[in-house]
């Protein structure tokens, strides 16, 4: 026996605190109308979780508390306390009892509690349906519901059946599923749409990160080309520097000691007594000479300054016209641009009053050709505002250049005559051969070599000029390369660089102009790609990604488990189909039986029918139960499984009676005893209650409806409400309920003879 006790407090009619032992298979209740017989029964269902109060003979949670009579006040709280007996472990908790207790108060807040612990209403229901228990079950029959199952809709009817086979469980998790199913499907359908949102994002992110790709990608062959360049340079100059003061002193020195040979020759033809015209005159001859060639001297180097300037600017003007003709750093005008929004606006205009498709789609094509066509037409502009000043200047250096140019010739027309003099008298002088002669001699000894180093220094000179430009451009280019490629390219060791070409630097110069050309191209491509801000972007597209991904595996995850639900529902789906359509088998055979009994013959059985979804209207589905036989068959479009219901045939004995309508009030109930006894054969509940069942009975047939509790209570413990002294004579246990003075209702444990004065 599983059912210990009930213990009503403040429920309804019971003021006091009242407990029911439940000590025997049968116990039943009894005492006169209106004692508080039913109130148990409702206690019961209350104490299992029942939520409509309706069925509890309530309108609110406050109508199920004592509300005062007689002497006694109202309550503030109902409560039920209902004891199992768990040693066979029936409920599958551990414990060698359960005590469920559903407390409710006046402001119908309502509180369940097993062995003592607060819980969920969900907790109770879930443990109850383990063991084929519920609220409203097919093991409660209240009173006048005898025929309930006969009464109810076809649909009902089934879930009656399901709930008493012990499919509830399975429903309820189905029921679950479902509904975990239909928040996972919209938790798929949430990710897919931030994926959607992200995915233009990462793409936009994503050229952006191979452009930057691309950029560090040519900045590492641009350090590299830079790198040997800018080694090579500095050796290059460095060597030049050390080779031109290495030739150019010596001859500094010779320089010297000619001027002063050449002043102690001048000084002694000067002071010589005999002093003759020639001489005079090849002094001054020399004198000229020497100024000539001074002059000559000072013209060649603003030569060479002129020069270094003009190929500075030069660079200058090639530079900023790459710049002027590079995409990136390409300007518009503001006008332009204005222009340009004018006429879009004006076709955007037309196109909103026009309203037309085709209309619109032309005015996208006009637009899309007047931006094409802008962008074409100012690709090929060139700024050359930039480039005016610069130009400017360039021509007048060079203006400036043809001037000494024009000079230097016609000193040097100066000079060749000077020399022809010099020469001449040169020859008439060695003719004479007076004593002057050596100082002469010497006059034109270190002339002649005079010229020679001067000549020389010229031209060391302007190698001197040509690599002041050099170093000046290498300045100009290391510190491009810093500010492009970073200031790590500054510290550049050209030891640690190229140490299998270290003697390799006497190479030819044009190698170096090839790769600085290299450099060149190499930096214009870099200033275009336009790869700025690069850590921004890897990181942001790395977020986004990583964003992405979690997101992907997200819905791996969500459709996994969706997957999974569905497996579940239909592994439910099939297990309640074939444990229903087996225990119908088995209700059948019993209710067969059960009915024979009754009725002394005849047959009755359940079957599942399939109402019919209807098509009424192009768009309105409709059901009907009733209509499924009907001739309208053309119309049907098919079977509803959702809907699938029991339906009762009944065949009585000696009578032509067959369907529910056409039975007697005595036969009903007969027809729904046999039906709910037969129920219960298949999967017997732990406790059955019956109240009143056997209240429609005659004489004999209430003798057959004991014979069958009694049969019953050998698989399930009973309780039965009843006025009728048969059934009274099969309890173990009687318990009488009055309503005592005080106005409550009392408990009291009664003999049968007792008993008998309440019954009919
Ligand atoms: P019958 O044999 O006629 O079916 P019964 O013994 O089953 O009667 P119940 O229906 O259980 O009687 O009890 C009804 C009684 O309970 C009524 O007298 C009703 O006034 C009383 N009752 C119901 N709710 C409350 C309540 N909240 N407070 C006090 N009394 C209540």
């Amino acid at each position: 026996m599983y059912l210990k006790s009930i213990e009503l407090s403040g429920f309804k009619s019971f003021a006091k605190k009242s407990e029911l032992n439940f000590t025997s298979k049968v116990s039943a209740i009894v005492g006169p109308n209106g004692s508080g017989k039913s109130n148990i029964a409702e206690a019961f269902r209350f104490v299992l979780g029942e939520q409509s109060i309706k069925s509890l003979r309530g309108k609110k949670g406050e109508d199920l508390i004592f509300n005062g009579a007689g002497d006694l006040p109202r309550g503030n709280r109902a409560g039920v306390k209902v004891v199992f007996d768990n040693s066979t472990k029936f409920l599958p908790v551990d414990y060698e009892e359960v005590i469920i207790e559903r407390v409710v108060h006046r402001d119908s807040v309502n509180e369940y509690m097993i062995n003592g612990s607060l819980v969920r209403l969900r907790d109770v229901i879930e443990l109850l349906a383990s063991a084929h228990i519920g609220a409203s079950g097919h093991h409660i029959i209240s009173q006048g519901e005898a025929d309930r199952i006969l009464n109810a809709s076809i649909k009902e009817r089934k879930a009656m059946i399901e709930e008493a086979l012990g499919l509830k469980m399975y429903q309820y998790k189905k029921n679950e599923s479902e509904k975990k199913l239909l928040k996972t499907k919209e938790n798929i359908s949430q990710v897919e749409s931030l994926r959607r949102e992200i995915l233009p994002h990462i793409k936009f992110l994503k050229k952006q990160v191979e452009k930057v790709e691309k950029t560090i990608e040519m900045k590492k062959e641009l350090t590299e080309l830079a790198l040997e360049y800018l080694c090579r340079e500095d050796e290059y100059i460095k060597q030049t520097e050390k080779r031109i003061e290495t030739l150019k002193s010596p001859l500094l020195e010779k320089e010297k000691n000619l001027d002063h040979e050449l002043k102690e020759a001048k000084n002694v033809l000067e002071t010589a007594k005999n002093k003759d015209e020639k001489s005079e005159e090849l002094i001054s001859l020399e004198h000229n000479l020497h100024k000539v060639r001074d002059e000559k001297d000072g013209l060649f180097r603003d030569f060479g300054r002129i020069d270094g300037e003009l190929n500075s600017l030069s660079k200058l003007v090639k530079k900023q016209m790459e710049v002027a003709h590079s995409y990136e750093h390409k300007q518009v005008s503001l006008v332009s641009i204005e222009t340009l929004y004018t006429e879009v606006e004006e076709k955007i205009k037309k196109a909103r009053i026009s309203r037309d498709v085709e209309a619109l789609l032309k005015t996208l094509d006009e637009v899309s050709y007047l931006l094409t066509d802008f962008i074409d037409h100012n690709k090929d502009k060139v700024d050359m505002s930039l480039l005016t000043d610069a130009n400017r200047d360039i021509e007048n250096l060079k203006a400036s250049k043809k001037q000494i140019e024009v000079s230097l010739d016609e000193i040097k027309g100066r000079e060749h005559k000077l020399t022809e003099a010099y020469n001449a008298l040169k020859t008439a002088i060695e003719k004479e051969k007076d004593k002057n002669r050596d100082a002469e001699k010497a006059v034109f000894r270190v002339m002649a070599e005079s010229g020679e180093v001067r000549s020389r220094l010229e031209s060391l000179h302007g190698e001197e000029n040509i690599l002041k430009m050099v170093k000046e451009d290498y300045k100009r280019e290391l510190a491009e390369l810093g500010h492009l490629l970073g200031a790590h390219i500054l510290k550049f060791d050209h030891l640690s660089f190229l140490p299998a070409q270290a003697g390799d630097f006497n190479e030819p110069r044009v190698n170096q102009e090839e790769r600085r050309r290299k450099i060149e191209k190499s930096k214009i491509r870099l200033e275009d790609s336009g790869g700025v801000g690069s850590a921004d972007v890897l990181k942001e597209y790395n977020e986004v990604s990583d964003r992405d991904a979690f997101l992907a595996k997200e819905l791996t995850d969500l459709e996994k488990s969706a997957e999974s639900l569905l497996e579940l529902i239909k592994d439910l789906d099939s297990r309640i189909s074939i444990e229903f359509k087996t225990g119908l088998e088995k209700i059948n055979t019993q209710f067969k039986e059960y009915f024979a009994l009754m009725f002394g013959g005849g047959e009755a059985k359940l079957s599942v029918s399939h109402p019919i979804i209807k098509k009424k209207k192009d768009t309105d589905l409709m059901l009907d139960d009733e209509d499924f036989d009907s001739p309208d068959v053309e119309s049907m479009t098919g079977e509803a499984e959702g809907n699938d219901g029991i339906e009762i045939e009944v065949n009585l004995p000696k009578k032509k009676v067959k369907g529910l309508m056409m039975l007697s009030g005595g036969e009903r109930a007969l027809t729904s005893i046999a039906l709910l006894f037969a129920i219960s054969q298949v999967n017997p509940p732990p406790f059955i209650i019956l109240d009143e069942t056997d209240a429609a009975l005659d004489e004999a047939n209430s003798k057959k409806y004991a014979d069958m509790v009694e049969n019953l209570s050998s698989r399930s413990q009973l309780i039965v409400i009843t006025h009728n002294r048969e059934t009274m004579s099969r309890a173990g246990v009687l318990y009488g309920v009055t309503m005592g003075n005080g106005g409550g209702s009392k408990l009291l444990s009664v003999s049968f003879d007792e008993a008998l004065t309440t019954a009919k």
